[in-house]
C-alpha cells in the first residue's frame, strides 16, 4: 500500500480511499478540560465518540466487515480513542498486530495524546505503522495547565504544572522516536480561545524545529459538562489567521473532520448505518 492512499494525509486519496478505526481504547491517562467522553450517540461527530467498545480480535471481524460493507476501498487502520491508545496499550498493539497479520497491506495509524507512547515505539515500528498523530494543545506548562486536569504515569497521579510538564517532556521525547524510526508524524492542536489561541504558533514553531510532517489545527468543540463548556467555537476567520500563521513552521492540515472513534469510510461520508450493524455484529 502506498503512502500515498491515506485519505486523511493526502488530499487526492480523501476523494478515492477510506479509513476504519477501531474503538478498542477505552480508558485515558489525561484529564482535558475540553473533553467528554460520555455521549456516545451515533448523531454525533466528534473524537472520543464511539458507540461501542471492541475487544482486539472483536475488532477484526468488525474490520472484515466493514471492508465488504462500505464501497470506498479501506486503506488505513486507525486507533483513536474513544480514550487514549496508550492508556489501552495491550488492547492497542494487540489490535495492530491481528491487523498487520490478517490486512498485511492495511496502513496502520495511531492518533495519541503521546504519554506512555514511548516503550511501544518500537513494536509500532516493526508493525510498519506509519502514521502518527499526537495532540500537543501547549508547549508552555503554564498554559497546558489550564488545559490539563491531571496527567496518570504508571499509579501516580500528576495534577497542574507538573502534569502539564510530564507531558509535554514525554510528548517531545515521543516526536523524536517516532521521527527517528521512520514515522510520519502529525501534531493536533486545538484551538481554545482564551486559553492557547495566541500560543498555537509557537507549538508550530517547534514542531517544525522537530521536523514534524503536518500539522493540524483543529477549532474547540465546546462540550455540556466540561470546564471548558462556555469557551466560543473559534470562528473561521480565526482558524484562517492561525493557519496561515502556522504554515510558516509546518505544513497544516486543513480537511480534518473531527472523526468518531469508530468512523468508518471516506472522510465526511456519513455510514452510521453500516458503522452499527457491523459494530453490532461483530460485539456479539
Ligand atoms: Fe489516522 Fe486520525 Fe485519520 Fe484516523 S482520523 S486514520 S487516526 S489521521
Ligand atoms: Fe479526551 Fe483525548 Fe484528552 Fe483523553 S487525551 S481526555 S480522550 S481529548
Amino acid at each position: 500500500m502506498s503512502l500515498q492512499c491515506h485519505p486523511c494525509f493526502d488530499p487526492e486519496a480523501r476523494h478515492q480511499y477510506g479509513r476504519v478505526h477501531l474503538p478498542v481504547a477505552p480508558k485515558c491517562n489525561v484529564g482535558c478540560n475540553f473533553c467528554n467522553r460520555k455521549f456516545d450517540c451515533l448523531n454525533e461527530s466528534r473524537p472520543g465518540v464511539s458507540s461501542t467498545l471492541l475487544t482486539p480480535e472483536q475488532s477484526l471481524t468488525y474490520l472484515n466487515k466493514v471492508v465488504d460493507l462500505v464501497d470506498t476501498p479501506i486503506t488505513v487502520v486507525g486507533i483513536a480513542g474513544p480514550g487514549d491508545p496508550f492508556a489501552n496499550a495491550d488492547k492497542t498493539m494487540r489490535t495492530l498486530r491481528l491487523v498487520r497479520k490478517h490486512h498485511p497491506s492495511m496502513l496502520l495509524c495511531v492518533a495519541s495524546n503521546g504519554l506512555e507512547i514511548a516503550p511501544h515505539v518500537e513494536e509500532l515500528a516493526e508493525l510498519k505503522t506509519s502514521h502518527v498523530t499526537l495532540t500537543i494543545n501547549a508547549i508552555d506548562p503554564k498554559i497546558g495547565a489550564k488545559i490539563y486536569r491531571f496527567a496518570r504515569l504508571g499509579r501516580k497521579v500528576l495534577r497542574g504544572i507538573e502534569a502539564a510538564e510530564a507531558l509535554l517532556d514525554q510528548q517531545l521525547d515521543a516526536i523524536d522516536l517516532l521521527k527517528s524510526h521512520g514515522m510520519t508524524v502529525k501534531v493536533n492542536s486545538i484551538v481554545m480561545p482564551g486559553i492557547n489561541d495566541h500560543h498555537i504558533p509557537d507549538i508550530a514553531r517547534l514542531a517544525g524545529r522537530l521536523d514534524v510532517d503536518y500539522h493540524n489545527c483543529m477549532a474547540l468543540y465546546p462540550l455540556a459538562d466540561t470546564p471548558f463548556a462556555n469557551l466560543d467555537e473559534p470562528d473561521a476567520a480565526m482558524m484562517t489567521d492561525i493557519r496561515g500563521r502556522c504554515g510558516e513552521f509546518v505544513p497544516q492540515m486543513e480537511h480534518c473532520q473531527r472523526c468518531r472513534a469508530d468512523a468508518a469510510g471516506m472522510l465526511g461520508e456519513d455510514n452510521a448505518e453500516v458503522v452499527q450493524q457491523a459494530l453490532t455484529e461483530a460485539a456479539s
